[in-house]
């Protein structure tokens, strides 16, 4: 690895009190180049801009995929990595459907932990905040033809995040829109579906609804994720989520949610979670929770959820009745070294 080191780093101005999620970047970033069939070296250098042109193969056909992870940081001030092999598997299945070059172990892992090595400092101390790193691969070859580019950048960047909480929402269960099409990139984390889910949000928030609960592209009958989550209903005592498919991002805290649950002897059913069954359940009382789960926020927790202009309410539960918030807090405590790692997700 090549490293060059910012002679003008911004640590000393960071406030871990106050600073902006996403736009606050840390002072180094990794970038590798592939071209000629293959990657180049590592590079571990200042974080900044790098020179484009608008002919870059990514910006025009959107060969684009990239991951969402966290570095956490205990109270001696160790810091983990929460299942990061997750993460390096899924970028090459997305890289793999998007006709991209697969990244290297060394080039992810080990850009990984050398960055979060490196800006460790950034890192926010205190349950709930944590450093959100993103790993990117892009099209950069510089020609105007819609074909497999034969260059590309892999970068990793990386942003303190601060606490997770937040407040239950209201979600509208999309009966037009979808997210994924069979046979399409929905297991891919692509640029191009986060591009594509704006606009449905945009209506579903001009309605009053803050996510989208993406249903099936043919029948609008079954869930497949809510916003950019995996979701989770409760039926009386027993949770369901729609299995993955080549429409559902493979999530890791869906994964960890369903392995969590067991652990505490709660039933997991994963199997097509229809529309229509969570409503009958929503009119008869036993549909306890609906909730979505991503590295972003861990857990949201959904108050309503819209359907053909009904607005149908849901109790929210206080942390001891909530599987919820109960799975979300088993997961914070071992993502923050809080508690024993009884699967080996801390690394
Ligand atoms: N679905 C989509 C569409 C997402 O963008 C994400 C966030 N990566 C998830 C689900 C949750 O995945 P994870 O738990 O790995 O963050």
């Amino acid at each position: 690895m090549i490293i060059q080191k910012s002679a003008t780093p911004r640590i000393a101005t960071f406030d871990p009190q106050n600073f902006s999620f996403g736009d606050t970047f840390t002072d180094h970033m990794i970038i590798c180049e592939y071209e000629n069939g293959k990657w180049g070296d590592v590079k571990l250098i200042p974080y900044g801009p790098l020179p484009f042109t608008p002919a870059m193969m990514g910006l025009n056909y959107g060969q684009a995929c990239f991951e969402g992870m966290k570095a956490y940081k205990d109270d001696e001030g160790e810091v983990f990595l929460f299942r990061p092999e997750k993460n390096f598997e899924r970028i090459n299945k997305s890289a793999s459907r998007l006709a991209m070059p697969e990244v290297t172990e060394e080039m992810f892992l080990g850009g990984l932990k050398a960055l979060v090595d490196m800006d460790r400092e950034w890192i926010p101390q205190g349950v709930g905040t944590s450093l959100y790193i993103r790993p990117l691969i892009f099209a950069t070859e510089e020609v105007l033809k819609a074909r497999i580019s034969n260059k590309y950048m892999f970068a990793i960047v990386a942003t303190p995040a601060k606490s997770y909480y937040t407040e239950p929402v209201s979600v509208l269960i999309s009966d037009f829109y979808s997210r994924a099409a069979s046979g399409g990139v929905g297991s891919a984390k692509a640029a191009g579906n986060y591009a594509a889910s704006f606009y449905p949000t945009q209506l579903a928030n001009q309605q009053g609804y803050e996510q989208v609960i993406w249903t099936d592209d043919s029948t609008h009958e079954y869930f497949e994720e809510s916003g950019t989550m995996n979701v989770f209903v409760r039926i009386n005592d027993t949770i369901y989520t729609p299995p993955t498919s080549e429409k559902i991002l493979d999530g890791v805290t869906r994964d960890s949610f369903i392995h969590l649950a067991k652990r505490r002897g709660i039933e997991v059913r994963i199997e097509p979670v229809s529309v229509k069954k969570v409503i009958e359940a929503q009119k008869d009382g036993s549909l306890k929770e609906v909730w979505g789960v991503g590295t972003a926020v861990v857990t949201s927790v959904f108050r309503a959820l819209g359907y053909k202009g009904e607005k149908l309410e849901l109790p929210t539960l206080p942390l001891e009745e909530s599987f919820a918030l109960s799975l979300q807090q088993d997961l914070v405590n071992i993502q923050n070294n809080k508690s024993e790692d009884p699967f080996g997700w801390r690394m």
